[in-house]
C-alpha cells in the first residue's frame, strides 16, 4: 500500500442530514453494493439502529476508487449524528485526517453541525463542506451558504452541492475527498503503533479491534502487546472492512483495519497495539476520557439470570465503550450493576440492544445525573478518601451535616432556532434554571441561543419540548460545562413508611415542592391498587412534603355471609388482615419495572 494514495475521512452532520445515505452512495460508487441495491443504509447494521433510523455505532468502510490512473484506498468512517454518541464522533476524528461536514440544504445549519464543525477545527481537520438534499424543491443552497460564512467562515466557493439520495455531486465530492484531504503523515520506519479505536465481540475469534496504525507495518504472524503490559501476543486476524471483512497479510501506517490477537489477545477503546519490542510503555494519543451524564442500576429480572446478564452486559460493554459498569446490590432488585450513560438515549439503546442482541431482560432504575460534593472534615467520614466526592447514586448522599457544598453539572446548550419562537425558547431556557449567553444571527430569519443550564434540567425531556414548541423547527446541542455549586437536597419516597431505595433522588431545592408532589401523583398514577391501602410519602430532611394515599382493593370477603356466623366472619377478616401485612411488607417490590424510568419523566 502506498501510503500516499490513502485518504482517512468522515461524514459529519446533524442527525436526518443524510450521512448514511451518502455513506451508501459511495459504497456503490466504488464497487461495494450494486446501485439500487434493495440495502439501503448498509452501515447501520445493529438491528437498533434499523428500527430507531439513527446510527449508534460508527461503522467503517474502506474502499477503492481509481483517480488520474492512480488507485486510491479512501478510509471512509460513518459516524453517529446523536448527542449522546458524540464520543463515538470524537473517535473516529481522531483517526481522519478529513471530514466531509454535511448540511441538510432545507434545515440549514443546525446546532449539532455547530458542534461537530467545531469538534473538526479543533483536531485541525481538512473540512469539506457538502449541501446534501438539493434535489428538494424548498432547498436553498444559497442560504445555507451565507449561513456557513457568517457562523464557520466557509468560502462559498468551496462549498459543494450533492444529492445524496439521486447520487448528484457525488462523484465530484468523492474527487474533493482525494485533492483536498492529504494523506497521512506516518511514520513507516518505526516500530509497529496502533490506537484501538473501537473494538466488538466476536463468538469465535475474541476480540476484534478496530485500529488506526500510527507507524510501522503490521502482519499475520507479528508479536505485539498492549502497551503498558508485558504479555506477548500474536496477530491472527487482520482484515480490512468493506464493510465485510477482506482479510490482508499485512497492514502499514496510515491505515485503518481490523485486527485480532485471538480469544485471549483482548484489546480495548483508547488503549494501543505496539510490536513486542517497541520501546514506549505508552506512546502517542489515546482515546479521551469518556464523561458520564447519567447513571442507572441495572439489575436482571430475577437472579437466577445474573450470570447471563453479567456476560450480556460484558460484551456489550465492551463494544459500547462509552458506558462505564460497576456491580451495585440493592434490598429489592438483588445483585446487579451501576451504570453510566453518556445520556438517555444511550441508556435506552443500551437496554434494548442488550435485549436484542444479548436475549437479556433488564430492570433499569430511574437515572440520575451524577453530583459532587464537598465532605467536611473528610477524614472523620472514612468511606470517602478525598474530600471532593462525585456522587452517582443517590443513596451514596451522606447526611446533610457531613456536607460543605454540593455541585450539579451543566453544559452550555446550543439552540438554532427560527426567530417566530424566540419568545418561547428563552421561557423554555429560564424554566430550566437557564442563564443566557450573547446570541447570534445565523441568517435573517435564523438565531442561534447559547445558555448554560443544569444538566439534570435538559437530559429528561428538554429536547423534545423545544421540539414541540418550535413545530420541530429549533435544534438543540449541548456541551459538558463541568461541575458548579447548587443548593441540592436529598428526596426519599416511602410507600408505607418503607424507603423505595431505587427512587432516591437529588433535586435543587427550589424544585423540591412541585417534585414532591410531582412524583406522589405518578406514583399514584402508576402503581396498581394493592389489597392494602399504600400511602404514598416524599420527604427531605425528615420532613413530608408531599403525600397520595392509594386506596385499597378491597375484596370483601363477608359480603356471603350475610352477618349469620360471627366467629366465621371474625376469622375471615383476621385472615384477610394478615394478607395485607404480607402485603405491605412487599409493597416497594410490587411496583411495575418501568416506574422506576417513567416516573422522573415530565
Ligand atoms: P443520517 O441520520 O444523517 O444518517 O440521515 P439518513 O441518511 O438516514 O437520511 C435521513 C433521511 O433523509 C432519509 O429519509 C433519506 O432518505 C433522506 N435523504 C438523504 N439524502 C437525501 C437527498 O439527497 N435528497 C432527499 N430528497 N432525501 C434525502
Ligand atoms: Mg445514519
Amino acid at each position: 500500500v502506498d501510503v500516499r494514495l490513502i485518504r482517512n475521512f468522515s461524514i459529519v452532520a446533524h442527525v436526518d442530514h443524510g450521512k448514511s445515505t451518502l455513506a451508501d452512495r459511495l459504497l456503490e460508487i466504488t464497487g461495494v453494493i450494486k446501485p439500487g441495491a434493495e440495502r439501503a443504509q448498509v452501515l447501520d447494521q445493529l438491528q437498533v439502529e434499523r428500527e430507531r433510523g439513527i446510527t449508534v455505532k460508527a461503522v467503517t468502510a474502506s474502499l477503492n476508487y481509481v483517480y488520474n490512473n492512480e488507485k486510491y484506498l479512501l478510509n471512509l468512517i460513518d459516524t453517529p449524528g446523536h448527542v449522546d454518541f458524540s464520543n463515538e464522533v470524537v473517535r473516529s476524528v481522531s483517526a481522519c485526517q478529513g471530514v466531509i461536514l454535511l448540511v441538510d440544504a432545507n434545515e440549514g445549519v443546525q446546532a449539532q453541525t455547530v458542534a461537530v464543525h467545531s469538534l473538526a477545527k479543533r483536531n485541525n481537520l481538512v473540512i469539506i463542506p457538502v449541501l446534501n438534499k438539493v434535489d428538494l424543491p424548498r432547498a436553498n443552497p444559497e442560504n445555507c451558504k451565507g449561513q456557513m460564512k457568517s457562523l464557520f467562515n466557509i468560502d462559498p466557493e468551496t462549498v459543494l452541492s450533492i444529492s445524496a439520495k439521486k447520487g448528484w455531486g457525488v462523484k465530484e465530492l468523492l474527487e474533493a475527498v482525494i485533492t483536498r484531504i492529504p494523506a497521512p503523515t506516518v511514520d513507516l520506519k518505526s516500530p509497529f503503533m496502533a490506537h484501538i479505536i473501537d473494538t466488538w465481540h466476536d463468538r469465535y475469534r475474541g476480540v476484534l479491534c478496530l485500529a488506526y496504525i500510527h507507524s510501522g507495518r503490521v502482519e499475520v504472524g507479528s508479536a505485539v502487546r498492549w502497551s503498558g503490559e508485558s504479555k506477548q501476543h500474536v496477530v491472527k486476524h487482520l482484515a480490512l472492512l468493506r464493510p465485510s471483512e477482506e482479510p490482508v497479510d499485512s497492514a502499514v501506517a496510515g491505515q485503518v483495519v481490523m485486527v485480532g490477537c485471538g480469544p485471549k489477545g483482548g484489546g480495548a477503546v483508547g488503549s494501543q497495539l505496539v510490536s513486542s519490542d517497541h520501546p514506549a510503555a505508552t506512546a502517542g494519543a489515546g482515546a479521551p476520557a469518556v464523561k458520564h451524564m447519567v447513571y442507572a442500576g441495572v439489575f436482571p429480572a430475577d437472579q437466577s439470570q445474573h450470570p447471563m446478564l453479567s456476560d450480556a452486559i460484558k460484551k456489550l460493554g465492551l463494544n459500547d465503550s462509552a458506558v462505564s459498569i460497576h456491580p451495585d446490590s440493592s434490598p429489592a432488585l438483588g445483585q446487579g450493576w451501576r451504570v453510566g450513560f453518556l445520556g438517555l438515549l444511550h441508556l435506552d439503546v443500551f437496554s434494548q440492544r442488550l435485549f436484542q442482541e444479548y436475549k437479556a431482560e433488564a430492570i433499569l432504575t430511574a437515572p440520575s445525573v451524577p453530583y459532587k460534593i464537598r465532605v467536611k472534615g473528610a477524614k472523620i467520614i472514612k468511606q470517602y478518601k478525598g474530600e471532593e466526592v462525585i456522587i452517582t447514586n443517590p443513596l451514596q448522599l451522606p447526611h446533610p451535616h457531613h456536607i460543605e457544598e454540593y455541585y450539579e453539572p451543566f453544559v452550555i446548550g446550543t439552540i438554532i432556532t427560527p426567530v417566530e419562537y424566540l419568545g418561547s425558547v428563552n421561557t423554555l431556557c429560564i424554566d430550566r434554571r437557564g442563564a443566557p449567553l450573547p446570541s447570534s444571527a445565523v441568517d435573517d430569519r435564523t438565531t442561534l441561543l447559547q445558555y448554560i443550564l443544569p444538566l439534570s434540567e435538559v437530559l429528561v425531556d428538554f429536547h423534545d419540548t423545544l421540539k414541540s414548541i418550535t413545530s420541530g423547527f429549533a435544534s438543540f446541542d449541548y456541551q459538558d460545562y463541568g461541575f458548579h455549586p447548587s443548593p441540592l437536597v436529598r428526596m426519599d419516597i416511602l410507600l408505607n413508611g418503607v424507603l423505595v431505595e431505587e427512587l432516591t433522588s437529588i433535586v435543587h431545592a427550589s424544585r423540591a415542592e412541585p417534585t414532591a408532589r410531582r412524583l406522589t401523583d405518578k406514583l399514584k398514577e402508576m402503581i396498581p391498587r394493592q389489597m392494602v391501602q399504600v400511602a404514598i410519602q416524599a420527604m427531605v430532611g425528615g420532613k413530608v412534603l408531599s403525600r397520595e394515599t392509594l386506596k385499597a382493593y378491597r375484596k370483601d370477603v363477608t359480603a356471603k355471609l350475610y352477618g349469620g356466623d360471627v366467629t366465621r366472619r371474625k376469622k375471615l377478616l383476621k385472615q384477610q388482615s394478615e394478607g395485607k401485612k404480607k402485603m405491605r411488607s412487599v409493597a416497594n417490590i410490587k411496583i411495575p419495572r418501568n416506574t422506576f424510568i417513567d416516573v422522573l419523566k415530565r
